[in-house]
């Protein structure tokens, strides 16, 4: 205790079934964004069902090829570093998303083969709203030509096509919105620059709404919707392929009242599972009595870790039995995907977790 727990055949079974979605005639190829969770064995998992895994660093690109020595892989992020690239073209690297005209001249000055997208950050207006992905990601039309001249006049550089992952947290409809904005401004854009075949990578972002642990994308109706065009389609969810089948379970030390709110304090903390805080949400939770327990009335409490700040909150005011006491198990669902990598493993040096593999 405190375990990460990982339901590699659901996992297996989710993703089968989102690949099976995907599958019509020209449906756009799935890769998997390993920094969602590049844990070896839900990369073995996920392999047979994903058409290859993107990359967003020279740690993640060495842990992936060793790992899965034949996949296909995209190379993404930003501030790729020289070192980065080169064993970007070392590992066999299929597609580099350049971000940058600076980047990709030092690109082009290694003279090496390399096979390119272009990542596009375009102010894209869909249903009401103007999305485009703040930060240093991406290149604007001006940006973007610039990089398509210099590849013109770089041999061995190829422009295969664009990249686009410009929103998260999307639902089917309004992926669908942002999909067809981009392939109507890439293709035309792609034609002129005479890139034949082209390739457009739509990026991932499929909504995981974490109130609601039973709901998942709709898959189905994303793949149908996505219209027939001249360009091989890509897309790279993280999120929404590993969420559902972690689980951080850990036990009750202590449940306490100080003015009048009721605190149950879990072993472990948001050193492990850094998600609630990251993304502002109650983690979905199960309460597992020791005793197998009877039945109480809900009362609000708050679940905390054991880190000494006020920040290190689970989940705030939820109902959890009234007979809640140490010993008591806690599993914390949705626990997947941006849960224990992104956590800050070393605060306070607490013990880190166990991992266990259910298969
Ligand atoms: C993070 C990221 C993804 C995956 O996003 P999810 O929200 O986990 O689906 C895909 N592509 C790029 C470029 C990213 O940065």
């Amino acid at each position: 205790m405190p375990a990460y727990v990982y339901d590699l055949n659901g996992l297996k079974q989710h993703a089968a079934s989102i690949s099976a979605s995907m599958k019509g005639a020209l449906g756009p190829e799935l890769f998997y964004a390993a920094k969602a969770n590049p844990d070896a064995a839900i990369l073995r998992a996920l392999d047979p069902h994903v058409d290859g895994f993107e990359v967003s660093s020279g740690g993640e690109l060495t842990h992936v090829r060793e790992t899965l020595p034949a996949a296909r892989l995209a190379f993404g992020g930003p501030g790729k570093t020289d070192e980065e690239l080169a064993l970007a073209l070392d590992l066999g690297v299929e597609r580099i998303h350049v971000e940058s005209p600076h980047e990709l001249a030092r690109l082009a000055e290694m003279g090496r083969r390399a096979a390119v997208l272009l990542r596009a950050n375009l102010p894209i207006r869909t249903a009401g709203a103007a999305l485009q992905m703040s930060g240093p990601f991406g290149m604007d039309e001006e940006a973007l030509n610039a990089c398509a001249h210099r590849i013109a006049h770089t041999p061995h550089l190829t422009l295969r096509g664009v990249h686009a992952h410009l929103a998260s947290g999307l639902d089917a409809p309004a992926m669908l919105d942002l999909a067809r904005h981009i392939i109507d401004w890439a293709l035309p854009w792609l034609e002129a620059h005479g890139v034949e075949r082209p390739e457009l990578n739509l990026g991932g972002g499929m909504a995981v709404d974490y109130r609601s642990p039973e709901s998942r994308f709709d898959w189905g109706a994303y793949a149908a919707g996505l219209p027939d065009c001249a360009a091989r389609l890509r897309i790279e969810p993280g999120r929404a392929l590993t969420a559902y089948h972690g689980w951080y379970v850990t036990d009750v030390l202590d449940v306490k009242t100080t003015h009048g709110e009721t605190y149950v304090v879990l072993r472990g903390g948001t050193h492990h599972l850094r998600t609630p805080v990251t993304k502002g949400h109650d983690q979905p939770f199960t309460v597992l009595p020791r005793d197998g327990g009877g039945r109480t009335a809900p009362a609000p409490a708050t679940l905390v870790g054991q880190l000494c700040t006020p920040k290190d909150v689970f989940a705030r005011d939820v109902p959890v039995p009234s007979s809640l006491r140490p010993g008591d198990l806690i599993a914390f669902g949705m626990a997947g995907a941006y849960a224990w990598n992104i956590s800050h493993h070393d605060f306070l040096m607490h013990p880190k977790p166990a991992f266990h593999y259910l298969s």
